[in-house]
Order: structure tokens, then sequence, then C-alpha cells
């Protein structure tokens, strides 16, 4: 098969320093005209292949680059553009494209969702009754412009009709066969068009069966790719995983495709085991994801070294296609720009561009002789020897007897001891932590953060901020308070900065959705608790009045979701850390005298891995987390958490198990499905529905809102309800939250004389 190849599978479209966002966004703002925007994209694009090309890349993606999100594009080629769209006109294709990803006045953007287990978000792909067309080939332009521009013979990206079917809506399960029916002739027209074009490679990228199948899933995914490869005879096909490993491993080995590309990083363990126990066709390449596309270390070479012998027990090396494990499009672009970070951090982490130079590396060292290997692996394992024995990573884990994971008494004991104390009226309300980050707030943070405010003049400015919203809160008879979280910028990178362990990059970006990107903290070393985080703000709030203030908190599962974290330990043992430093600032928080605290995990259901049979192992340690972050108080210590979704069909329990005294979550877009997860299942804790929207500005009415607790309080006891927004009101303005808690208390009050 002759000699060992390197693929990549994607590469990150933000640029260097998020030039891509910036010239989006200036396009939107109507600051670029159209011709310059492609133009500059063009440019951006193929700095993009350039850049791969000089990392001695054998096949280079092409049609993965996006003006927003490569989905979209797909629906796009396809023609499915929605109907309420159509007034948009075929004439503007890019107007229409934006049209779609971010609404119009008259209307509403398509839904985003997150894709797969990442922090990367997809427009869906809305069905209706349009049939698909194809419109234009993307992969096949980006082909030729790559080979016109740069003499690159690139390999075309697809996402799969099976995967693209997946993940769109406007269609019941039960036509599933029936529409994909309807794709295959115009992903057939595709290929054939870039066979004819010369293309040597395409790469189809089929992620949905890294989840759990069923039989019949498999049987039509399989005459799918017989239909395909039929019509396409001479195009080598690359049909792509990632993000764990397949399922379905004996039939997708035999699917009549050139190579197949399975995730050795993420999927190892369940990959390798079929690898070993079916074998490996002999006249097919195995595409091996050896880099982690979703992490940002550097790769350990004895654990590659480790892999590699392993697979090629079964396969020969010649076989193989040495490639990330996904696209890099999850990780920031480059550690160019990297100029304040410590130099042992610096050393022991890899972006996009670095990766690419590793995978180079690796295929060297995969074909060369002992003495050569046994150089690099030294090398190699200095550096990690020294990592691994820095001031950072001094501590380790600590011994699981030393984890207090249950709190003293049961919740029924504690609501006792809790009412008792403190006398909150039926249906007691409250918000969920920010109020309002103004302009003014938002300025006064970046001066102090420049060096242009004082310290003590900030502590002032923030100061004031609580006063005057603790006033307000007094005005409005809100029942517990909060302090309004002024002093935070973001929820984790707030703790983040405080924490041991962590470490922040001025260019790690990746793209979230659109032009959105997000800096990620990095978990480097052992996370401690250094300080007091939350003390002092809470403590100056419940200074200034009767009623309670509740601290407020991120909780560790979330910190680990929305952070990069050190691969060096498992996620729970991370999680475990984060814990143990959190339970520190709830002690804290207690012994100052605050009698309620919130720990936050809105990230815990994104955190479920791919597949259900691995949800229960992960709940049982995310579950595990957070008890031991909140497990020391005393029963009088109300603990509240909060989450910003409904769903909780599925992990009803676990939520259960997190043993907070009260939870409160959001209904106000699917009140009926929350109720009937409630219906079902005794939940016999806390419970606050959100019985408004805070994701607009609108202001509800004082009767929309008693309808929303009289619907809940139909399924739960009203001695346990409380009245909340659903989810913190940092994007809010001041007027309308106040207009909107006002008529939520009037709300409250008028369902506690009826009952
Ligand atoms: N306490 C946080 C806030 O009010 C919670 C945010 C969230 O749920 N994402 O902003
Ligand atoms: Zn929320």
């Amino acid at each position: 098969m002759g000699e060992i190849r390197t693929s990549n599978l994607g590469y990150p479209r933000i640029g260097e320093k998020r030039e891509w966002k910036k010239l989006l966004e200036a396009y939107w703002a109507g600051n670029v005209t159209e011709d310059d925007f492609f133009k500059t994209m063009k440019e951006y694009r193929l700095l993009g292949l350039k850049k791969q090309k000089e990392a001695g890349i054998d096949l280079i993606p092409v049609g993965d680059f996006s003006f927003y999100d490569h989905v979209l594009d797909h629906s796009t080629m396809f023609g499915l553009v929605p109907n309420r769209f159509d007034q948009v006109g075929e004439a503007n294709r890019l107007e229409t494209y934006f049209a779609i990803a971010r609404g119009t006045k008259e209307a509403p953007a398509s839904e985003m969702t997150k894709w797969f287990n990442t922090n990367y978000h997809y427009i869906v792909p809305e069905l209706e009754d349009k049939k698909p067309k194809l419109v234009h080939n993307k992969p096949l332009e980006a082909y030729l412009e790559a080979k016109e521009e740069l003499g690159i013979e690139g390999k075309p990206v697809l996402l799969g009709p099976f995967t693209f079917l997946k993940l769109s809506k406007g269609y019941q399960s039960n036509d599933f066969e029936q529409h994909l029916n309807d794709f295959i002739p115009i992903y057939i027209e595709i290929l054939q068009q870039l066979e004819q074009a010369g293309v040597k490679w395409v790469q189809i990228d089929e992620p949905s069966l890294v989840k759990t199948l069923t039989n019949e899933e498999i049987r039509l995914f399989t005459s799918t790719y017989h239909k395909l490869k039929e019509a396409v005879p001479q195009l080598q096909v690359i049909l792509q995983t990632y993000f764990d490993a397949v399922s379905f491993y004996e039939e997708i080995i035999s699917l009549p495709v050139e190579a197949i590309g399975l995730d050795f990083v993420h999927g190892y363990d369940e990959n390798i085991a079929s690898l070993k126990e079916f074998g490996f066709p002999a006249d097919k390449y195995l595409a091996l994801g050896i880099i982690d596309g979703r992490n940002i270390w550097k790769e350990n070479l004895q654990n590659i070294d480790k892999k590699l012998t392993e697979v090629t027990t079964v396969v020969p090396l010649e076989q193989l296609i040495l490639q990330p494990s996904s696209s890099l499009l999850h990780v920031p672009v480059t550690l160019k720009h990297e100029t304040k970070l410590d130099s042992l951090v610096l050393s022991a982490l890899a972006f996009s561009d670095e990766k690419l130079v590793e995978l180079s590396t690796v295929k060297h060292f995969a074909t060369a002789n002992a003495e050569e290997k046994a150089v690099v692996l030294e090398k190699n394992n200095q550096l990690f020897k020294q990592i691994s024995s820095s001031d950072w990573r001094r501590n380790g884990v600590s011994e699981s007897s030393e984890r207090k994971t249950k709190r003293a008494t049961s919740v029924k004991e504690r609501q006792k001891v809790q009412n008792e104390k403190f006398q909150l009226p039926l249906l007691p309300t409250t918000t969920i932590g920010s109020f309002p980050q103004t302009k003014e707030v938002r300025k006064s943070r970046n001066l102090w953060r420049k060096g242009e405010l004082t310290n003590e003049a900030y502590t002032t400015f923030v100061q004031e901020q609580i006063k005057k919203w603790i006033k307000i809160q007094e005005d409005l008879e809100l029942d517990v308070f909060v302090h309004g979280e002024f002093e935070r910028n973001d929820m984790v990178e707030f703790f983040g900065e405080k924490l041991g362990g962590f470490v922040f990059t001025q260019n790690g970006w990746v793209q979230s959705y659109g032009s959105r990107c997000v800096k990620p903290p990095v978990i480097f070393g052992d996370v401690q608790f250094l300080e007091e985080m939350t003390v002092a703000e809470t403590v100056y709030a419940q200074s200034l009045t009767e009623k309670r203030v509740k601290g407020m908190l991120t909780g560790p599962v979330t910190i680990l979701n929305w952070s990069f974290v050190r691969n060096d330990l498992t996620r729970q043992e991370v999680a475990y850390q984060i814990a143990e430093a959190l339970i520190e600032e709830v002690e804290a928080l207690e012994a100052a005298g605050i009698e309620m605290i919130q720990v936050d995990e809105p990230a815990i259901r994104e955190g479920l891995p791919l597949k259900e049979k691995d949800w229960a192992t992960y709940l049982n340690w995310a579950v595990e987390a957070f008890r031991i972050s909140t497990a020391t108080v005393k029963d009088s210590t109300q603990i509240h958490t909060h989450m910003c979704y409904s769903d909780f069909r599925t992990i009803i329990h676990s939520i259960s198990d997190l043993d907070a005294d009260v939870i409160s979550i959001e209904t106000s877009r699917s009140a009926g499905e929350i109720i009937s997860t409630f219906e079902t299942n005794v939940y016999d804790k806390g419970i606050g529905l959100g019985v408004y929207d805070i994701h607009s500005p609108r202001v509800p009415s004082v009767n929309e809102m008693t309808k929303v607790i009289e619907r809940a309080l139909e399924v739960l006891p009203q001695e346990l309800f409380w009245v909340n927004p659903d989810c913190g009101l940092k994007t809010r303005g001041e007027e309308e939250t106040v207009a909107a808690l006002k008529n939520m208390v009037e709300a409250a009050k008028e369902i506690r004389v009826k009952s």
C-alpha cells in the first residue's frame, strides 16, 4: 500500500487572532462590502491550507472552512432554506445563509444545538416540505480552489447523509428511511462530480456511528454506503468517525470504502478491543486518530508508541493513515502568540498548528529505526517527567477515604430544621444570582484589570452596585436575596482565576457558535483552594439586610466541563479536586454566617457521554463531585443548585441524588415536559421552576406567571415550591428586570392568598 501517510480532518476557521470573527462581524455591521468579505475570507481559507501543507500533511481537508457553520453549509447546499426565509430571496445566497443562522426581523433563526459532546453549536437543518436538491457543490469548489491557487491536491470533506439526517429536524422517526433515500441521489451527484474532477480521496464524516444505534439503523447505513460506492468506483472514500468508539465495528469495517477513520484517543479501549477481536480488512486503510483533536496537550510519545505497537499487531504500518482524532475545529489555532505563559506550561501545550507538526513527528517516529526511536522517546520522556514533577502537580489526588460525600442527615430532617429557622412564606421568591451587567459594570472591571482603577476604587464600585441591588430587592419584597455577581466576568473564569492549578491563555479561542468564540480556562496543575473567593462580597451584601443572602458558587462539574482539562488524571479525579477546593469556600461562607449557598451546575447534563451505556459511570462521579463540594455543611445551611435546562427525563434520579435542598431550573419554554418528569418521579426537595424566561427583554404579566405557578402546583407540593426567574439576569437591562421581578413577586403573593 506504499508509504505511511498523514491526514487532517478539519482545520479551525477562526484565524490566529480571531480575524475571521472580526471580519464576519464587520460584514454584518455593514462595514465591509460583500466583495471584500469574499476576498478576505478566501485569504483566510488559503492561509489555513498553506499552513497545513507546510506542516507536511499529506491529505489536507478542503471544504471544511465555513462562513458560520459547516452543517448549515450542507443545508444550504441541499437547498434546505426554511420557508420563512423565502422573502430573503434566492437572489442573495449569502444574505439567506446568514438569515437562517441569525434570524431576521420577521423570521426567527433556525435552532442551534451542541455538536455531539463538544462546545461547538451547529444550526439544526429543517426539512419541512421541500425535497433536497443540489444547489452547488461546496466540496468541489473548495477542491478546485486549493488546486488552482496553491497546487494542493485536497481531500474534500463532506458530512455524510446518515449523520446529516440524524441532526435534522422536521420529520417523524418512522420516515427516516424515506428521507435518507431523498438524499442518496444528491450525495451521488456530489461524489460523481468530485470523481470526474480527479479527486483522489474524499472524507465522509459519520460521527453518528459512535452513538447508540439500532440494528435497523445500521442496516440502513450499510445499504446507503453500498449505493454511494457503486456510483463512484474510482473515488477513494474515507468513512470517518470521531469522539468515541464505534459500536457496530464488524459491520463498519465491511463497508465498501477504502479507509475507515476511527478515534484512537477517545474511543481507544473499545476500538482496540474490536480491532483485536475482529481484525481489520487487508484491502482497506485504517485512518488512525492518534493525536487528540479535543484537547490542547502535547502528546506523550511513549503513549503513542504503545498504541502504535498494539495497533500494528493487527494492521501493518503501511496500511495506516495517521491523523488527529477529530477535526481541529475544537482546539485553538496556534501557540505562536502566547507570550505570557509560564515556560513549563507552554512546553506542555499543542494547539492546532503544533498538533500538525506533532503528526509529522509521529509519522517519522513510526518508521524510524530502534536507535532513532529511543533518542526521540527519551527527549519526550524528559519533558513529561519535568511536567509531572513540577510544583504544579505536586499534590496529586487525595485518598478517597478522606472525602466526605454525604450530608449528615436526610433531606426530610434538614427541611424541618431549615423551615424552623428561616420562617419563609409559602412559595418563597428569589433570583438565580446575577443582576444586570451594565456597560458601567463591565467598564469598571476592564479599567481595574488594566490597572487604571485601584483595588480600593473597584471594591467600592462593586459594593455600590451590591448596595443598590440589595435596596431594590428590599423594595421588591423578595424573600431570599443575592449579591448580584457584579465582580464576575464569567462564572467559570472567575473561579479559575482564584483557584490554584488554572492558567489562562491569550489566544486560546475556539469557536462556540457563529462568530462567538470562547477561551476556556486551562486546568494544568492540581486544583487548590488558595484564598476566599466570594466571601467578602456575600458578607458585605448580608450586612445590609435582615433577609438571607445566598452565597453563589459555580459547581465542580461545570468548571470541569467548561475548561481544557489536564489529561494525566481522569476527569473524575480532576472533578474531585475542584470539589475539594470548593467545599473550603462553602465552609468559609458558612463560617462567615451565610446560611444559604447555591452551587450552580448548568453543565452537568451536557457532559453526558455519547453512548448511553456510559452514562451511569459519568453521572455517578458527577453527582459525587457535587456532593463533595457541599457535604460538610450544617443541617441548617441550605444548599441550592441551579441548572439552565429542564429536560430531566433521563437524569432525574441523578439530579435527586445531588441532595441539594433546593434546585432551580428552567421551565418557561417547556413547562409541560418538566411537569411530566416530576409527575412520574418523586422529588422530595425544594424546587423552583423558572416562572419566566429571562432570555428576552419582554416583561411578563402577573397573570402569565400565576398560570405557570398554578400549573406547577398541580404536580408539585406547594411547601416545596419556590418562585424564581429561569436563569441569571446578567444579560438583561435594569428597568425590565425590576419590572419583571415586581410582577413575579406579585404573582407569588396572589397565589399565597388563594392557598
Ligand atoms: N448564578 C449564575 C447567574 O445567575 C447562573 C448562571 C447559569 O445558570 N448559567 O448568572
Ligand atoms: Zn441558568
